[in-house]
């Protein structure tokens, strides 16, 4: 895995990450890094009430295509090689083509006027007419599954702080040994202070280190009666090269993939050494299972938001904002987000990690997204009333 700069996202990188995830077995339809990080302006539209976040390209208005596909339960595809985006639902088809202004729908030629970019960051976008006459043609009218009521970003007064693993539980460990259970643990505490001082009630699933079940978790995010969830974990992967910040919200498709994910979790949790990444990875998936919530919409912000506030506070690189499309066991009724703070196999990263002042910008990052996400509660409040 070559070394790239922080901030740029080249279409190999994002063809890197995808086949990363291929690898490590999140086969992502959605691996188009959706890193939020772009210039996002606060203009606000809605696609069918979802509040649509636009952004600034070569000074025309456009949005980020993948939560807007997200929300409006439109398979995306992108075929890094091709340089193609494939949507599909129903029985339509819309092909579009990274810097062309010609798409086509079912097979038909469209101009769409302004071509179809993948920002800086890695963000693929449209321009603004892509809305009305794309999505609001095909895909709009169609019924939606989830209730309106649940695509505004809550009012936050409540957060449920997860520090992963705990107690017989180390998760990922560094080569010089760091865990990431003590690194989750110290991020979260962090984290929980920082949201307290402004006001907003936290409940830790574990304040201290020892195991919680996911159940308990779970148990724990659903009584608390919170507005959102976090989950604080650090990655780990084979190759020592690997280095980033990541996030994931649920998305609600499962692939084969993590159909298959989702048996192996089953399977007793092996804590040998070098097995802590498919562990953890077992864990991730039961944990989505868990917490899957209808407000995907609210978690894809509120994960832009974090993105953001990690890409500006730490400069860290951010591998951008990702679905996982696992299965859908219970829900609970809030947004949730589970936040990789970064890689303890990576030299560099587990050094930083090890750092009390570095960690203390990482918890104050994830305030900083949280905080503005409820910002755009108050402003989305306002503009539907
Ligand atoms: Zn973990």
């Amino acid at each position: 895995m070559p070394m790239y700069r922080s901030g740029r996202k080249t279409f190999n990188q994002v063809f890197l990450s995808l086949t990363r995830y291929a690898t490590v077995g999140f086969s992502l339809a959605l691996a188009l890094a959706m890193n939020g990080c772009a210039t996002v302006s606060h203009r606000q539209d809605k696609v069918a009430g979802f509040p649509l976040q636009t952004l600034s390209v070569k000074g025309k208005v456009y949005f980020p295509l993948v939560d807007v596909c997200s929300y409006l339960k439109i398979e995306c595809d992108y075929d890094a090689l091709g340089r193609q985006i494939s949507l599909r639902k129903a029985d339509t088809e819309v092909k579009l083509l990274l810097d062309s202004s010609m798409i086509l729908v079912n097979g038909s030629a469209l101009d769409i006027e302004e071509p179809v970019v993948l920002t800086e960051n890695g963000v693929a976008a449209v321009p603004l007419q892509f809305k009305a006459r794309v999505l609001d043609r095909f895909y709009c009218q169609l019924p939606l599954n989830e209730p309106q009521e649940s695509v505004l970003p809550l009012r936050i007064r409540r957060v449920v702080v997860d520090a992963g693993h705990g107690g017989h539980d180390p998760g990922a460990i560094g080569r010089t040994g760091l865990r990431e259970k003590d690194v989750n643990l110290d991020i979260a505490k962090r984290l929980s202070s920082l949201l307290r001082t402004r006001g907003i009630d936290v409940v830790m699933t574990r304040p201290i280190d020892t195991f919680i079940s996911l159940e308990k978790r779970a148990d724990i995010a659903n009584r608390a009666n919170a507005d959102l969830f976090i989950s604080v974990h650090s990655n780990s992967a084979r190759t020592s090269g690997l280095n980033g910040f990541e996030v994931y919200y649920v998305s609600e498709k499962m692939n084969d993939v993590s159909r298959a994910l989702a048996a192996a979790k089953t399977a007793s949790l092996d804590f040998s050494p070098g097995s802590f990444y498919n562990s953890s990875l077992d864990l991730k998936v039961t944990l989505w299972d868990i917490l899957y919530t209808q407000n995907r919409a609210e978690s894809i912000v509120l994960a832009q938001n974090i993105c953001q506030e990690a890409n500006r506070g730490i400069g860290v690189k951010i591998l951008g904002v990702k679905g996982a499309r696992f299965s859908v066991l219970r829900g609970t009724r809030i947004p949730g987000v589970l936040v990789e703070v970064g890689f303890l196999s990576h030299p560099t990263e587990e050094r930083r990690l090890r750092n009390g002042f570095y960690r203390q910008q990482v918890a104050e990052a994830l305030c900083s997204g949280i905080i503005n996400y409820g910002r755009q509660y108050d402003l989305a409040s306002a503009t539907y009333k």
